[in-house]
């Protein structure tokens, strides 16, 4: 059972009071932007939720339990009546008018948050998703448990390196409206990690068609060589040798031909994979021209 901070107080409604503006937020908290939920909006959001949804059948004990630590949002929420939540607030207002000063929410009242972005409405303690991001690997990011939103830029461990592209005549399967391409050079020289163990680079060439979705897919993979996302240091699954730069999980069209047995084009479904990768690293195509840099010259460079 987590704990409620304050029983007394536990499934008052608390509508119209701000967070308090001079609180700093915590750094999770400017990164996911949660808003905070009360007791009674969880329990109205998700009766709702239950009232429009016929076919699907919902666990309200479910509803009420955080991805993190399974054990309730808030206590006991689908056991009280809307009768208690009215005289309870009607208790509090009563104590307001009498001059006394009830705890405010600020002070442990509400300590339930939804996440922004979400592809659904998922709710979270407070304590355990700061838990959760402090004890990951990176303190620019986090990923969403239940839906892997990946809420601010997730840096990867890619040693550094260059990535040129331009354009060239070259007309790709499949795409053959086209003359021309986008070729992508990677290079990642030999070096040494600040563990201190040595490893090979690599030099790798890539093909997009020079059409609109290419050119999105170019912008999103220069934002990933960016956030160090495209290659690894790790075993390679052709030699089998440990310490070398091998590629992540973004797959890339390394022969402009011989269909997907060669890594080349045709490939029908390509896109729509690879922007599915990419989205999982927090890469998708709404981002660009705000957060992700729209490339719009023939030729580019980028290193990191
Ligand atoms: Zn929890
Ligand atoms: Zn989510």
């Amino acid at each position: 059972m987590y704990k409620q901070q304050n029983n007394q107080m536990e499934g008052i409604f608390v509508r119209g009071i701000e967070p308090n503006k001079d609180q700093k937020l915590s750094k999770v908290a400017e990164i996911t932007r949660w808003r905070e939920v009360s007791p009674l909006e969880l329990k109205l959001t998700v009766l709702y939720e239950v009232a429009i949804c016929e076919e699907k059948k919902i666990d309200l004990e479910k509803e009420n339990s955080c991805p993190i630590c399974f054990c309730e949002l808030y206590d006991d929420l689908f056991k009280k009546n809307e009768l208690d939540h009215q005289i309870e607030q009607q208790g509090l207002m009563i104590m307001q008018k009498n001059g006394d000063n009830p705890k405010q929410p600020d002070e442990g009242i509400i300590f339930v948050v939804k996440l922004g972005n979400c592809s659904g409405m998922h709710f979270f303690h407070k304590d355990c998703l700061e838990n959760q991001f402090k004890a990951g690997g990176s303190d620019q990011f986090l990923k969403c448990s239940v839906c892997s939103h990946i809420y601010g830029k997730q840096i990867g461990g890619m040693p550094s390196g260059r990535m040129t592209w331009s354009t060239q005549r070259m007309t790709l399967p499949g795409f053959e409206k086209s003359q021309f391409a986008i070729v992508i050079n990677y290079e990642i020289p030999s070096g040494t990690l600040p563990t201190g163990v040595r490893f090979n680079g690599t030099n790798r060439t890539a093909y997009l068609p020079d059409n609109k979705e290419g050119q999105e897919i170019l912008c999103l993979f220069a934002e990933a060589f960016r956030r160090r996302l495209i290659f690894n240091v790790g075993t390679s699954i052709t030699t089998g040798q440990q310490n070398q730069t091998v590629w992540g999980t973004i797959h890339h069209k390394t022969s402009p031909h011989g269909g997907t047995s060669h890594f080349g084009y045709p490939d029908p479904t390509y896109f729509s994979r690879v922007k599915d990768e990419l989205a999982a690293k927090g890469l998708t195509v709404d981002l660009i021209g705000t957060e992700i840099k729209k490339e719009q010259s023939r030729q580019g460079r980028v290193e990191v």
